[in-house]
Protein backbone atom coordinates (compact mmCIF):
# COMPACT_ATOMS: atom_id res chain seq x y z
CA UNK A 1 0.00 0.00 0.00
CA UNK A 2 1.55 3.12 -1.06
CA UNK A 3 -0.87 5.95 -1.14
CA UNK A 4 0.51 8.85 -1.27
CA UNK A 5 -1.27 11.08 1.12
CA UNK A 6 -0.13 13.84 0.89
CA UNK A 7 -0.98 13.57 -3.48
CA UNK A 8 -4.54 12.70 -1.67
CA UNK A 9 -4.94 15.55 0.39
CA UNK A 10 -4.52 18.18 -2.22
CA UNK A 11 -6.82 15.59 -4.33
CA UNK A 12 -9.65 16.10 -1.96
CA UNK A 13 -8.71 20.17 -0.59
CA UNK A 14 -9.37 20.53 -4.55
CA UNK A 15 -12.12 18.70 -4.71
CA UNK A 16 -13.68 20.17 -1.18
CA UNK A 17 -12.73 24.07 -2.64
CA UNK A 18 -14.71 22.93 -6.31
CA UNK A 19 -17.41 21.83 -4.54
CA UNK A 20 -18.06 25.14 -2.00
CA UNK A 21 -17.85 27.10 -5.18
CA UNK A 22 -20.54 25.19 -6.86
CA UNK A 23 -22.13 24.88 -3.83
CA UNK A 24 -22.05 28.37 -3.38
CA UNK A 25 -23.01 29.26 -6.54
CA UNK A 26 -26.14 27.16 -6.73
CA UNK A 27 -27.20 29.26 -3.45
CA UNK A 28 -26.71 31.94 -4.59
CA UNK A 29 -27.75 32.14 -8.09
CA UNK A 30 -30.99 31.26 -7.57
CA UNK A 31 -33.41 31.69 -9.97
CA UNK A 32 -35.72 34.64 -10.39
CA UNK A 33 -37.47 33.67 -13.52
CA UNK A 34 -40.20 36.82 -13.83
CA UNK A 35 -37.56 39.93 -13.89
CA UNK A 36 -38.39 43.29 -14.96
CA UNK A 37 -38.23 42.57 -18.34
CA UNK A 38 -40.60 39.37 -18.70
CA UNK A 39 -42.97 40.58 -16.46
CA UNK A 40 -43.47 44.01 -18.66
CA UNK A 41 -44.15 41.08 -21.63
CA UNK A 42 -47.72 40.09 -19.50
CA UNK A 43 -48.33 36.65 -18.71
CA UNK A 44 -45.90 34.06 -18.52
CA UNK A 45 -46.92 31.49 -20.72
CA UNK A 46 -47.30 28.49 -18.13
CA UNK A 47 -44.93 25.84 -20.35
CA UNK A 48 -41.99 28.29 -19.47
CA UNK A 49 -42.75 28.48 -15.53
CA UNK A 50 -42.67 24.80 -16.11
CA UNK A 51 -39.58 24.71 -17.40
CA UNK A 52 -38.06 26.73 -14.36
CA UNK A 53 -39.64 25.04 -11.98
CA UNK A 54 -37.97 21.37 -13.71
CA UNK A 55 -34.88 23.78 -13.60
CA UNK A 56 -35.25 24.88 -10.03
CA UNK A 57 -35.59 21.54 -8.98
CA UNK A 58 -32.92 20.41 -10.89
CA UNK A 59 -30.90 22.66 -9.42
CA UNK A 60 -31.92 21.44 -6.06
CA UNK A 61 -31.39 17.78 -6.17
CA UNK A 62 -27.67 18.87 -7.59
CA UNK A 63 -27.39 21.31 -4.60
CA UNK A 64 -27.92 18.00 -2.32
CA UNK A 65 -25.50 16.07 -4.17
CA UNK A 66 -22.46 18.09 -3.90
CA UNK A 67 -23.41 18.83 -0.35
CA UNK A 68 -23.53 15.13 -0.05
CA UNK A 69 -19.94 14.72 -1.63
CA UNK A 70 -18.43 17.60 0.10
CA UNK A 71 -19.18 15.94 3.31
CA UNK A 72 -17.51 12.95 1.95
CA UNK A 73 -14.87 14.36 0.92
CA UNK A 74 -14.70 16.19 4.05
CA UNK A 75 -14.94 12.79 6.10
CA UNK A 76 -12.21 11.54 3.97
CA UNK A 77 -9.70 14.78 4.60
CA UNK A 78 -10.46 13.97 8.51
CA UNK A 79 -9.40 10.27 8.01
CA UNK A 80 -6.21 11.35 6.57
CA UNK A 81 -6.04 13.43 9.53
CA UNK A 82 -6.42 10.32 11.88
CA UNK A 83 -4.57 8.27 10.41
CA UNK A 84 -7.24 6.22 9.39
CA UNK A 85 -7.20 6.96 5.58
CA UNK A 86 -7.24 4.18 2.82
CA UNK A 87 -9.05 2.02 5.48
CA UNK A 88 -13.10 0.67 4.75
CA UNK A 89 -15.37 2.61 7.55
CA UNK A 90 -17.52 -0.48 7.92
CA UNK A 91 -14.77 -3.51 8.40
CA UNK A 92 -11.07 -1.72 8.37
CA UNK A 93 -10.15 -3.64 5.15
CA UNK A 94 -7.83 -1.54 3.29
CA UNK A 95 -9.64 -0.08 0.17
CA UNK A 96 -7.63 -1.27 -3.05
CA UNK A 97 -5.24 1.78 -4.14
CA UNK A 98 -6.92 2.08 -7.48
CA UNK A 99 -10.14 2.78 -6.00
CA UNK A 100 -8.63 5.49 -4.01
CA UNK A 101 -6.73 6.88 -6.50
CA UNK A 102 -10.29 6.70 -8.68
CA UNK A 103 -12.45 8.01 -5.50
CA UNK A 104 -10.10 9.41 -3.48
CA UNK A 105 -13.27 10.22 -1.13
CA UNK A 106 -14.22 6.86 -0.80
CA UNK A 107 -14.74 5.39 2.44
CA UNK A 108 -16.10 1.76 1.83
CA UNK A 109 -13.92 -1.02 0.17
CA UNK A 110 -16.24 -2.58 -2.62
CA UNK A 111 -17.66 -5.06 -1.54
CA UNK A 112 -19.35 -3.00 1.15
CA UNK A 113 -19.76 0.24 -0.90
CA UNK A 114 -21.94 -2.55 -3.00
CA UNK A 115 -23.48 -4.29 -0.24
CA UNK A 116 -24.58 -0.61 1.20
CA UNK A 117 -26.29 0.27 -2.40
CA UNK A 118 -27.90 -2.86 -2.45
CA UNK A 119 -29.16 -2.03 0.46
CA UNK A 120 -30.49 1.20 -0.68
CA UNK A 121 -31.78 0.93 -4.10
CA UNK A 122 -33.99 -2.64 -2.39
CA UNK A 123 -36.10 -2.21 -5.36
CA UNK A 124 -33.20 -3.66 -7.57
CA UNK A 125 -33.84 -7.37 -7.42
CA UNK A 126 -31.54 -8.52 -9.94
CA UNK A 127 -28.16 -8.10 -8.77
CA UNK A 128 -25.59 -8.58 -11.47
CA UNK A 129 -21.74 -9.70 -10.01
CA UNK A 130 -18.95 -8.59 -11.39
CA UNK A 131 -15.58 -10.02 -11.65
CA UNK A 132 -12.67 -8.19 -12.53
ZN1 LIG B 1 -15.27 -3.08 3.91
Amino acid sequence: MTIDLSLMRQRLEAKQAELQKNISGLTEAHPEPVGAIEASEGPQDTEEVAVDFLETQQEQSLLVNEQALLTEVQSALERIENGTYGKCIDCGQPIPEKRLEAIPWAARCVKDEERLEERNLSITETYDEELD
